[in-house]
């Protein structure tokens, strides 16, 4: 039996306990449902287990020379290449991706630009108060999830936050105030209790709550009979007591806030509510952690950001970072890419329609160890191994801690890891 931390979602549980042989993993324990599904994916069907090649219309199984000698054909006669992804990659093969970028004058962004590194950006210009899941488990008396479906998302998240009992509280559950904020009744509400407060905001009306509450904290106006954004007055008078009167509340922020309304910049607008409050908090605080999906989708910004001192999207030109507002969506959408290097992730079904269309469009290069939308239209796929289970590596948990992923078994032979895969396409690109 072993104890590992589990690459399901970005919350890199450490808790997991494995029995195997180092061939096969026979017995986990610990994991949710999502995480299991990581382990399952081992032996999965829809495991990529060969390099491929598409021929005359069709995919087909190649040999690794093959596959990769094609690969450097498309790299080499590509002169602005678009490499994106690395959610999913230790942050090892992350720093080897930026080098690859560099070398071959290429853009680079990860799944993060999309999500969640869209706070983080904002944050340069309104700061941000961070907090750790321990600090949470040790201190919080107000969580709230805004925009957030953590019980789908992280499915051990409330588990470790809500129903455990703080370092420095004689209770546990029972002094937590949980304050849910969606337009839909997601399975995160399942978990409330009478103190509890659900509020079902309308759509896309963050903006105009978030604004009314820097109102209130700024000049204490009353809040309007009629409610805002379809939440009641009194509901509205419990949370503003909630957000003004916490000893230590946590704001997780979802993938429902991330798009702007009427016009504004939402993240921009609630992290500035969080530092009025927290100027105006005589004895606690509010912090914010930031939910995103993919494992290792922070690390991304922190191996960016120290080795070459940007977080997300980079432009390499004559082998230097060049200054860019270009972002993956913006390169993608204005067709300024002639070939795609993508790493561990499915554009094809995650981005819109017309984004997809003119990914696919051009010469597409894919490193995965799973079929999807993506692969289907791929013109040589290099299959990778399971970071957190065939290979070990360096990833950032959802609160910017490092964990060090273990490798548990070895990978199928014909697999590579994400890792050895860009250190072959660097030394033969280097070459050519
Ligand atoms: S919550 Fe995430 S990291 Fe934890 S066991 Fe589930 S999938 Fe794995």
């Amino acid at each position: 039996m072993k104890r590992i931390p589990c690459s399901g979602c970005s919350l890199l549980c450490d808790d997991i306990i494995i029995k195997s042989d180092g061939i096969f993993i026979d017995e986990v324990v610990g994991a949710c449902l999502k995480g299991k599904e990581r382990f399952d994916q081992v032996t999965a069907k829809n495991r990529i287990l060969s390099p491929m090649i598409r021929k005359n219309g069709k995919l087909v199984k190649s040999s690794w020379d093959d596959a990769i000698s094609k690969t450097v054909e498309i790299i080499s006669q590509s002169s602005n290449p678009l490499l994106y992804g690395f959610s999913t990659s230790s942050c090892e093969a992350q720093f080897k991706g930026i080098k690859l970028a560099k070398l071959i004058n290429g853009f680079i962004d990860s799944n993060s630009t999309i999500c969640q590194g869209k706070v983080l950006n904002t944050s340069k210009q309104t700061g941000i108060t961070l907090t750790t899941i321990t600090e949470v488990i040790n201190k919080a008396d107000l969580l709230i999830l805004w925009g957030a479906n953590a019980a789908a998302s992280i499915p051990r998240l409330l588990n470790k936050v809500l129903f455990s009992r703080g370092k420095f509280r004689m209770t546990g559950r029972e002094i937590k105030t949980l304050i849910v904020l969606d337009p839909m009744k997601t399975a995160s509400f399942g978990v409330m209790g009478v103190r509890d407060i659900a509020l079902n905001i309308e759509p896309e009306k963050d903006i105009e709550l978030i604004q009314a509450l820097k109102e209130e904290c700024c000049t204490e106006k009353s809040i309007p009979e009629s409610g805002i954004a379809g939440i009641d007055a009194n509901d509205l008078k419990r949370l503003l007591l909630h957000l003004t009167g916490t000893e230590y509340g946590v704001i997780f922020i979802g993938q429902g806030l991330l798009k702007p309304q009427s016009g504004s910049n939402v993240i921009q607008e609630l992290l500035e509510l969080v530092q009025m409050i927290n100027e105006k908090q005589q004895k606690g605080r509010i912090s914010v952690i930031l939910v995103g999906g993919h494992y290792n989708m922070i690390g991304f910004e922190h191996v960016a950001l120290s080795s070459y001192g940007k977080n997300s999207s980079l432009q390499f030109v004559n082998n230097q970072l060049a200054e860019t507002t270009d972002t993956i969506v913006l390169k993608v959408d204005n067709e300024d890419f002639d070939s795609s290097l993508i790493v561990g992730t499915d554009p094809i079904s995650h981005l819109p329609i017309q984004l997809s269309k003119k990914l696919a469009a051009k010469p597409l290069i894919l490193i995965d160890n799973k079929k999807s939308a993506t692969s289907q239209i791929a013109d040589v796929i290099l299959p990778s191994a399971i970071t957190g289970i065939e290979c070990a590596g360096l990833a950032y948990r959802l609160d910017h801690v490092p964990i060090e992923l273990q490798k548990i078994i070895n990978p199928p032979s014909s697999v590579k890891t994400d890792e050895e895969i860009l250190d072959l396409l660097l030394e033969k690109l280097k070459n050519s």
